[in-house]
């Protein structure tokens, strides 16, 4: 799995199915459910961690269901775009056609189907923001729309269960100066290229914000940067970045995590918890 995940670690897993469109996806589900099979939902991997001993489920991998579509409305378009596809390359895609509205989330480097599941944000804009509606399918194959509000998108979170796969999400774009975004989205890379650790494998930010503070600030306050366990190590850039320094393994940076939040609970007393979540960690 280290071949699949921005972290660059974990074991085997011993089926790696990449469905080209919905068609496919759903009969693999029923296939799935009659057999017993368990399966996990693999995007970009950018948001885990993987086991070093692999995993015993069979990974279905979606990014190879890429398909966007525009479709005029008023001052804009509502987009229509596969939960597979790159949620860069879907922002890219609409700054070309001159539609705006999701440039505060230029390069979180993920899917579509990954950022609704973890609502995924940043510079004060959440993907859920312009979201109009999700096509989902259920662990039995069975297709299912849910509006916006039905979602119950909360703080890195929403109502995507893990046997439930984000096949298509609309957006209510706007019209806009292509120069105005284009401008936009270099501010943001540039932000994000000054704070973040890009020149290592990394799942982004790995504890949650605490009541709005952000994690790096109790963790900077715990004297943790440049911390390590094996090649896992805090980042001397951003103190909620792990990075794979060389050779981490994934039970460096669980190891490292934990360290993390027992100093920073004996500093602060804060608890802090994982935004990355963990894959065959539980047996
Ligand atoms: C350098 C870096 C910077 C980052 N910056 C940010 C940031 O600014 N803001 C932010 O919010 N996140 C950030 N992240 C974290 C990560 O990119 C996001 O959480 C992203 O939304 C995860 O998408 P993914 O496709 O990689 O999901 P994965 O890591 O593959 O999966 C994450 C979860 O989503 C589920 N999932 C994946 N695809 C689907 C689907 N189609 N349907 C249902 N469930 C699915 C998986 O089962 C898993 O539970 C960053 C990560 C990195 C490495």
């Amino acid at each position: 799995m280290k071949r699949y995940t921005s972290m660059r670690v974990g074991g085997p897993v011993s089926y790696l199915i990449y469905p080209c469109d919905e068609e496919d996806l759903v009969t693999i589900l029923q296939v799935a459910w009659e057999e017993g099979v368990k399966y996990r939902f693999l995007g970009n991997g950018t948001n885990i961690i993987v086991h070093d001993r692999g995993l015993r489920e069979v990974v279905i991998r979606t990014t190879r269901m890429q398909r966007v579509a525009y479709k005029k409305k008023n001052n804009g378009a509502i987009a229509q775009v596969s939960g597979g596809a790159s949620l860069k390359g879907f922002i890219v895609n609409s700054a070309r056609h001159g539609l705006s509205g999701l440039e505060r989330l230029y390069w979180i480097p993920g899917t579509i189907g990954g950022g609704i599941k973890m609502n995924a944000g940043s510079f004060g804009s959440r993907i859920s923001d312009l979201l109009e509606s999700v096509r989902i399918v259920d662990k039995k194959g069975k297709i299912v729309s849910y509006l916006k509000s039905e979602m119950r998108f909360g703080y890195r979170e929403s109502r995507i269960g893990p046997s439930e796969c984000v096949l298509a999400a609309w957006f209510c774009l706007q019209n806009r100066d292509k120069n105005e975004i284009w401008k936009d989205m270099e501010y943001v890379y540039g932000e994000r290229k000054k704070r973040h650790p890009m020149d290592f494998p990394s799942a982004g930010s790995v504890f949650k914000s605490v009541e709005g503070k952000p994690a790096w600030k109790f963790i900077e306050k715990a004297g943790l940067k440049g911390t390590s366990v094996g090649g896992a190590m805090v980042s001397n850039k951003h103190a909620n970045f792990i990075v794979n320094a060389g050779g981490a393994t994934a039970q460096d940076v669980k190891l490292l995590i934990d360290k993390i939040k027992q100093e920073v609970f004996e500093q602060s007393g804060i608890t802090l918890e994982e935004e990355v979540e963990f894959w065959g960690f539980n047996g």
